[in-house]
């Protein structure tokens, strides 16, 4: 997991914010259509159905999201782009949260504690024009810039197995990168035991099977001679067994494990499935480089 700071664009990520509620802030009922609190709202936030006075220097809110991440997913480290079935724009206080649970996502991020009110709140309040909608110094968590992130679409993990559920918001916590960290076998480990950390990755399935052994893959090949741009390079099946035989000292494909074979089967209409999904996590090449088994930086 990695840091996101996002103080270095955060009067380009407010634009987009503070554009969207004050074009929907009706003056005359004092009230906002739609709601603040409605999935519609987020929507056209999102699909930017608004009046725009700001300019921007992503095409999109989305594409902002994943520039400041390094086109990663904000759990997992997977390379992700801005198509729709590929990412997603992940709230961290979720979009059901109830009011009450606000305080538990302010002690951990100073970011939220002093930019971002609950969107119910902030709806309960009455202003004069959009102006000084628009000025306001805590935004609404629907649509606040600081509480979105760009997470993947994978249905086994990240946002699709968080849900609406509790939990610290990992990716702006400072010191996240001290939380955790990523055992040779390809586990995510956190010393804080029954710790909200510790809570978190069976919230978001960060063990998942297929993760792990993506994650010891790479630990492999960061051990080997193997340099990153050449595995990221490999397309043909032939050189892949040759990569996956020589991280684990074997002779022939059919000495590995079935579930190591899966990486590059043969054949002509062979899935390239597991191979493709892979390289989309080199992150952890530079990783494991870099940290020895009990997460130290070497
Ligand atoms: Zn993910």
């Amino acid at each position: 997991m990695k840091y996101i700071d996002k103080q270095q664009n955060i009067a380009d990520g407010e634009g987009y914010t503070r554009d969207y509620i004050a074009d929907s802030y009706d003056v005359a009922s004092h009230s906002f259509i739609p709601s603040l609190q409605s999935e519609e709202a987020f929507n056209r936030f999102r699909n930017q159905q608004y009046v725009s006075h700001s300019p921007h220097a992503d095409a999109d809110f989305k594409s902002l999201l994943l520039r400041e991440q390094e086109g990663r997913c904000c759990y997992c480290m997977r390379r992700i782009s801005v198509d729709a079935k590929d990412s997603n724009i992940e709230h961290l206080i979720p979009k059901k949260s109830p009011v009450g649970d606000l305080p538990y996502y302010a002690k951990y991020s100073d970011l939220l504690n002093y930019h971002v009110s609950h969107s119910e709140t902030f709806e309960g309040k009455r202003y004069a024009n959009k102006k000084a909608v628009a000025q306001q110094v805590k935004l609404p968590h629907m649509v606040a810039y600081e509480n979105l992130v760009a997470s993947c679409m994978d249905s086994h993990h990240c946002n699709s197995a968080r849900g609406n559920a509790k939990m610290p918001p990992l990716p702006i916590i400072p010191d996240i990168e001290s939380k955790y960290f990523y055992s040779p076998s390809g586990m995510i480990v956190t010393e804080d035991v029954d710790s909200e950390y510790d809570k978190a990755i069976k919230t978001l399935e960060l063990n998942y099977e297929t993760l792990r052994n993506i994650r010891l893959l790479w630990k492999k090949a960061a051990s080997s001679a193997y340099e990153v741009a050449q595995i990221v390079f490999l397309t043909e099946t032939a050189d892949k067994q040759v990569f996956l035989c020589t991280i684990f000292g074997k002779q022939s494909i059919t000495d590995l494990h079935p579930k190591w074979q899966n990486f590059a089967p043969a054949g002509e209409n062979a899935s390239t499935y597991y191979w493709d999904l892979f390289v989309k996590y080199d992150w952890f090449y530079d990783y494991y480089r870099h940290h020895d088994k009990d997460g130290n930086r070497i």
